[in-house]
């Protein structure tokens, strides 16, 4: 595909969270409410043109249903029809219209409003509704506003997973797990979103799909349309819009040369993570879906140090049973090459919210009800998860692992649920491991300030350093506007590390890191020279970590993380450990600085 040289390029930068380029065609992707706007009406004469509007969208969207359906029928495919009919069907409901047009004349407000009041009406009748599979329905509905909404924008894009063609680039403005799961991702090349940072969870998913990813763009909207060719450049952060011919010449070079040089790396992950002077790191995986496993091993896992198991209740409608949990972790945990796998009980809430949640948004759902605070609330859906957990273990050695613990208590509770369910399955003659090792993440300050007490109730911790950064220097980690203060080689942060690996030590156990920051090239001889037991990472970044670990010593890693602590300021860390690391590895930050 060749630019359009009507076309004027466009380069914005923002947070490169998923390495590697992608070349595609822009899909401006709009999860309703992002870029809608909502006015009153400021003279009564307008509301019977803003009714027909209102009327003449409706009817464009019947047009544009039955079209569909007309092809797909044709190709003799039959499950969607029955669901276009449902979506026809709500068109044509008075009482859907009726409400809307009842907005716009009694309050004067435009159509997209009116639509998006009636829209919150619907979904309070059905959150209201017991039936799980019934209160899911909501979705149609919002289905059939979003289209509606499209026509009334004058935009006459269908959503992509009806498109003909391959090679796309979301552009968003931001991207939700639940967003991401109704596309055919087959068909998509890279992510471009306007907000998010390098641990918001888009930012996860992204690497987890090898897909590049820039977020943080700011405005990435405003500018990229549907079809403009558009290039990703998930190393550097770069979104080019529209490149001209010599400049896309260019990114299909380096694309070549990254993903050959992403082969040439490959090699690494087969060897152990051995320094020069023989310190042996244990190399885990972060995964978030099972199917990532066969990556993780060819990538170099050791181990899985971290499986997000929350992405279980976030793909679905209603509550996963314990037969699902037991047959996804017994996959996992059958892989033979694994040493052990970390299941991290679910963590949701914060920025992961499941479909069927209903419970109303919290004003900070960050430090809101999230992680082992909601497992500890809602007793009988964690017990689920802690029984297919044990079940599980007698197919393979398990690690659990609990997030967010700020407290000796919540450890207490949770090991005491985890009991419960050992003893009921026992009770019920069920096969399970003898032990599993327990284990707590630590991310918040108060756990890293209490490490020495925490460490006496558990088996090893684990520093989950994206949720640390965030609490103890007050960064939401997904808001971009913040992304300049979120550093991991903040003289704070790095404190807090080395406290809670000097109390895991002291107490002699092990400890991990799963954060992000296990995975980043540039802070990990600072990680040696903590003397970290495992650095678990997601998968893309093992070869590269290997292949450092592999070329330097503990010894050179302590002296430089001794001189990192003496720094006042996180610039100064940054830039003299930079500076160290590109020296001594200048192959490996060239393409970083390209
Ligand atoms: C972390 O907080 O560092 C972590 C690994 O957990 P998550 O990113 O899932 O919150
Ligand atoms: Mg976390």
């Amino acid at each position: 595909m060749s630019a359009d040289q009507t076309m004027k390029t466009l380069v914005l930068k923002g947070v490169g969270v998923s390495p590697g380029i992608a070349i595609g065609r822009c899909y401006r992707f709009d999860p309703l409410d992002s870029q809608i706007s909502f006015y009153k009406l400021n003279d009564a004469s307008l509301i019977p043109q803003e009714v027909l509007r209102f009327k003449k969208a409706l009817k464009e969207s019947e047009q544009q249903l039955l079209e569909i359906q007309k092809n797909l029928k044709k190709e003799k495919v039959t499950e969607p029809v029955y669901v276009i009919d449902v979506h026809i069907l709500i068109l044509k409901d008075k009482i859907f219209s009726n409400r809307t047009i009842k907005y716009i004349r009694r309050l004067g407000v435009n159509a997209e409003w009116a639509l998006r009041m009636t829209l919150d009406h619907y979904k309070q009748i059905f959150e209201g509704v017991k039936d799980a599979y019934i209160s899911s329905r909501v979705s149609d509905v919002q289905y059939v506003v979003q289209r509606i909404l499209r026509n009334l924008s004058g935009e006459k894009n269908e959503i992509v997973w009806e498109e003909g063609y391959d090679g796309l680039i979301i552009v968003s403005h931001d991207l939700s797990p639940a967003d991401t799961a109704q596309m055919k991702l087959d068909k998509i090349f890279g992510f471009a979103t306007d907000s998010g940072g390098r641990t918001s969870h888009t930012a996860i998913v992204a690497r987890s799909l090898e897909l590049p990813a820039v977020v943080g763009l700011d405005n990435v909207t405003r500018f990229g349309h549907t079809g403009d060719e558009v290039i990703v450049d998930g190393t550097s952060g770069l979104v080019v819009i529209n490149p001209y011919p010599d400049m896309l010449k260019r990114y299909e070079e380096k694309k070549r040369h990254y993903d050959a040089a992403k082969d040439e790396y490959l090699k690494y992950g087969k060897l152990p993570a051995v320094t020069l002077d023989d310190y042996h790191v244990q190399i885990g995986c972060n995964i978030e879906f099972v199917e990532e496993i066969p990556s993780a091993m060819t990538h170099g896992a050791e181990n899985i140090g971290l499986y997000r198991t929350e992405f279980l209740y976030i793909y679905r409608e209603d509550l996963p049973t314990e037969d699902d949990h037991f047959n996804n972790y017994r996959q996992v945990v059958t892989e033979k090459n694994l040493s052990w796998s970390t299941i991290r009980t679910f963590d949701l809430g914060g920025d992961k919210f499941p479909n069927y949640q209903k419970q109303g948004k919290e004003l900070n759902p960050q430090m809101g009800l999230r992680a082992i605070r909601f497992c500890l609330k809602e007793v009988e859906i964690f017990k689920t998860q802690l029984r297919a957990i044990w079940r599980a273990s007698a197919f393979g050695k398990i690690k659990i692992l609990f997030p967010m613990i700020s407290s000796v208590d919540e450890i207490r509770e949770a090991k005491k649920l985890l009991e419960e369910a050992r003893q009921e399955l026992l009770a019920q003659g069920v096969k399970i491991a003898d032990k599993m090792e327990i284990g707590a993440m630590i991310e918040v300050p108060a756990a890293v300030v209490i490490a020495d007490k925490l460490a006496q109730e558990v088996d090893f911790f684990s520093i989950g350093t994206n949720d640390l950064i965030q609490y103890s220097l007050a960064i939401d980690r997904a808001n971009e506007r913040l992304t300049y203060l979120y550093e991991p080689l903040h003289p704070a942060v790095l404190r807090f590390i080395k406290q809670t690996v000097d109390a895991a030590h002291k107490a002699n156990i092990h400890t991990a890191m799963c954060g992000e920051m296990a995975g980043d090239p540039l802070c990990v001889l600072i990680l040696l020279g903590m003397e970290l037991d495992e650095l678990s990472m997601n998968h893309l970044a093992i070869p590269r970590i290997k292949k450092i670990i592999r070329e330097s010593t503990l010894k050179e890693s302590k002296i430089l993380l001794k001189k990192a602590l003496t720094f006042n300021t996180a610039s100064e860390v940054r830039a003299y450990v930079h500076d160290y690391m590109a020296k001594r590895f200048p192959d490996e930050f060239q393409m970083e600085d390209d």
